[in-house]
């Protein structure tokens, strides 16, 4: 039963993934910005509820051999508003090398951004929410446009 369980979880995943390689493009979510919600991973949330339920373990990713972590699908990204976040920008978690570190912007603030925005945002020089709001609208632009990549 365990197998079963884990095929249905790896199979949502998977299924999301191809769904996402279409629906998430710039171009995709250009086209449908009328709209004012988009897709945001549902077969991929669904999957996450499944391995929680069942146990499967199939989202706990070894990012890290010293610490147990686990992917998850956020809330809406703060940069495009359309997909959702997979990654967090933010305060320095419990544990954290702090010695010699100073206080910035980051350390108070936090966003949540997809896979999209992610690799675009640029967090240097980000001091005020008006930084950031400035930074956001730049990525937006890039990654919700007329492009296929
Ligand atoms: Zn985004």
């Amino acid at each position: 039963m365990t197998l079963v369980r884990r095929g249905i979880v790896t199979a949502l995943w998977r299924m999301d993934d191809y769904v996402d390689w279409i629906l998430l493009r710039p171009v995709t979510v250009q086209l449908f910005s009328f709209l004012p919600r988009w897709w945001q991973c549902e077969l991929a949330k669904l999957s996450e509820r499944l391995d929680e339920r069942w146990k499967t373990g199939v989202w706990n990713i070894q990012l890290d051999p010293n610490v147990n972590e686990r992917l998850i699908v956020g809330p809406v990204c703060d940069a495009c508003r359309k997909r959702a976040s997979s990654v967090t920008v933010g305060p320095m978690g419990e544990g954290g090398d702090t010695e010699g570190h100073e206080q910035g912007f980051f350390d108070t603030h936090e966003i949540g951004l997809c896979s999209w925005c992610a690799p675009e945002f640029r967090d240097e020089g980000i001091e005020s929410e008006a930084d950031l709001q400035k930074e956001l609208e730049r990525v937006r632009d890039r990654t919700v446009s007329w492009r296929w990549s």
